[in-house]
Order: structure tokens, then C-alpha cells, then sequence
């Protein structure tokens, strides 16, 4: 499921999350920790589900936004189909993420979220994905170092023919750029 998310100023992260379509079910949450226990990424997690839910519920702002845990959710479903209490809380991490990302949080330290990150910009750009930039913006967030370890691989993947040198966009991309613009000022 989708969430537009809007980014509410004024509202603690608990008001938030429950003015969001199936938000409000987090307070039937009886902290039984099935989400945790079933979710097939919570090893990785600083946070496991019932905790963020338990930190949201006591409004811990900052912890929640700045959490790994939230960048290393699948979306496998699992939590929402086991949770007794009918709560879907991957719909919750989607929030959790893109408020995470409208915020510009730990994008330095969170690597997946700055590969989530490179992935837009490159789409943004072209409309549709040149790996060898997404590779470049993606390293030069993270460690820059990197980009010595990626060149073998590149240059293999060059010669076979499965790397494009020069990136290739898409007719109308002005118009994908507009659409992204609108979502983002929403
Ligand atoms: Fe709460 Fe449902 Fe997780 Fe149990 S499974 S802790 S009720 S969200
Ligand atoms: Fe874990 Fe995310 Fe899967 Fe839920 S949807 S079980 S939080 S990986």
C-alpha cells in the first residue's frame, strides 16, 4: 500500500503517524512482539518492530527517524499478516521512511537510505536508471573510497557490454521531473 506523506509540522511523531490511513491501529498494539519475532530482518534492526512501535507511542522523535531499522525493512508483509491485532505495520515503516527521507536523516551513516537516495536522483535525471552515475552519487555520499573497489567490476561489466558509458534519457523526462517536483513539495 501507498502513502502519500505529507510532512506535518507542528505535530509530535505520534499525532502524526496517527493521522495517517491505518495509523491509529498502532494504539491496539499490545506489545506481544510477534512482528519482531516473525520479521526475517529484525537481526539487523537497532529497533525491532515492537520497539518502534513502542518508541513512536512515547513520541521518541528523533530515535525513530534517526533508526537503521526502518531502511532494513523488506516490505515481506510478514508482521502485518501475523500481527494479532490486525496492525499493518509495514504501511507504518513506509511512513516512517519517507519522513525519514524528507528530513535528509543519517544519509551519510545509512546506507541504504542514500542508495534510495541515488536511485531518485539518477530516475530524476534520465527516467530511467544509469548505473555507473547511481554507483558514483552513491559512493561519493557514503565512502568515496569506493569507487576503486567498484572499478574492476565496472570495467568487466563495460566490456561485455552490460554498462553503459554514457546514460541515455528518456523523451519527456521535463515531465517526469514535474511530477517528482509535485510530490515532493507536497
Ligand atoms: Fe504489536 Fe502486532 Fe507487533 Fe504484537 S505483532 S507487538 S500487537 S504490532
Ligand atoms: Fe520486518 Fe518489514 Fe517484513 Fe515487517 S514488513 S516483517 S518489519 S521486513
Amino acid at each position: 500500500m501507498s502513502i502519500l506523506v505529507l510532512e506535518k509540522k507542528g505535530l509530535t511523531l505520534l499525532e502524526e503517524i496517527l493521522s495517517y490511513p491505518g495509523g491509529k491501529a498502532i494504539l491496539g498494539c499490545i506489545q506481544c512482539g510477534t512482528c519482531s519475532g516473525s520479521c526475517p530482518t529484525s537481526y539487523s534492526m537497532d529497533y525491532t518492530p515492537r520497539k518502534l512501535i513502542a518508541m513512536i507511542r512515547a513520541n521518541k522523535r528523533e530515535e525513530v527517524l534517526n533508526s537503521l531499522g526502518i531502511w532494513n525493512c523488506t516490505s515481506c508483509y510478514t508482521c502485518s499478516v501475523r500481527c494479532p491485532r490486525g496492525i499493518k505495520f509495514t504501511d507504518i515503516m513506509y511512513i516512517l521512511k519517507n519522513l525519514a527521507f524528507k528530513q535528509n536523516r543519517r544519509e551519510k551513516r545509512n546506507k541504504v537510505a542514500a542508495f534510495y537516495r541515488s536511485f531518485q536522483q539518477v530516475l530524476n535525471r534520465y527516467g530511467r536508471v544509469h548505473e555507473g552515475e547511481m554507483m558514483m552519487r552513491y559512493a561519493l555520499t557514503t565512502n568515496p573510497a569506493k569507487l576503486l573497489g567498484f572499478a574492476p567490476m565496472g570495467l568487466k561489466l563495460l566490456t561485455k557490454g552490460r554498462l553503459q558509458v554514457l546514460p541515455h534519457s528518456i523523451k519527456g523526462t521535463g515531465q517526469l521531473q514535474e511530477l517528482f517536483k509535485r510530490a515532493q513539495a507536497q
